[in-house]
């Protein structure tokens, strides 16, 4: 499917077909489908991938990095989501700035953390357009979390860790629910729920992601 970047008809159609597609694929939350109706990927990407930007495909974003593919993107948020507002949200790996667009339509406050600063100016760049009020960039190691924002009543981790950070998981609200890819070779999304200082843990499906490193650049 193609898609130039001037014509917002034409990518907006490319949208709708996505979406409906994320349906087919079982993305059954409203909410997210219609955030990823409205954020415009392909401007998320480097032009000459624009035409790709809607498949269902992770795409490089530059520094050994990829966006994530639209049906990984839309059913973590619905994992996360869960049906209730996001509140106050961490992302690790903000990327090319993508997920956290979307995130700013679901969340009060997105506090979105990446570890590479080139990539983080192309977010931030991305972003600027949308004029998005309520999403925070900042170059951070996210697998300490972000400790001056937190507690966080949702966190979205885009990277694949061995383990589950301990800082995640302290700085998680009561109420509050995590996901994040898991693993090496053979990762799967975990999704925490915490209550009081319970922490429910949930194994769902097979993802592949680029791993979560510490440091930032
Ligand atoms: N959500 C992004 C996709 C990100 S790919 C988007 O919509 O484009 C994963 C990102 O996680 C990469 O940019 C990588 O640099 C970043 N990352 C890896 N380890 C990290 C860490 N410890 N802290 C912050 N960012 C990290």
């Amino acid at each position: 499917m193609s898609v130039r970047a001037s014509d917002p008809g034409q990518a907006s159609r490319a949208r709708a077909r996505m979406v409906e597609r994320l349906r087919a694929q079982g993305i059954r939350d409203e909410r997210v489908l219609a955030a990823m109706q409205a954020v415009p990927r392909h401007a998320f990407v480097d032009e000459g991938l624009a035409f790709s930007a809607y498949d269902d495909t992770p795409l490089p974003i530059g520094f050994q990095q990829t966006i994530s593919q639209p049906f990984v993107v839309a059913r973590m948020l619905e994992l996360l989501r869960n049906g209730r507002e996001l509140g106050r949200t961490l992302e690790v790996g903000a990327g090319c700035g993508y997920q956290a667009a979307v995130l700013s339509l679901l969340a009060t406050e997105v506090y979105a953390v990446e570890r590479i600063r080139g990539l983080l100016d192309r977010a931030r760049a991305n972003l600027r357009p949308l004029r998005l009020p309520n999403v925070r960039l900042k170059l951070a190691d996210g697998s300490l979390g972000l400790p001056e924002a937190a507690p966080f009543d949702s966190i979205v981790v885009a990277a694949a860790a061995v383990g589950l950070p301990p800082a995640l998981k302290e700085q998680l609200a009561s109420g509050g629910r995590l996901i994040i890819p898991v693993g090496g070779a053979e990762q799967r999304l975990l999704l925490i729920e915490r209550q009081g200082n319970t922490f429910r843990e949930t194994w769902c499906e097979a993802v592949r992601f680029v791993p979560l490193i510490a440091g930032t650049d």
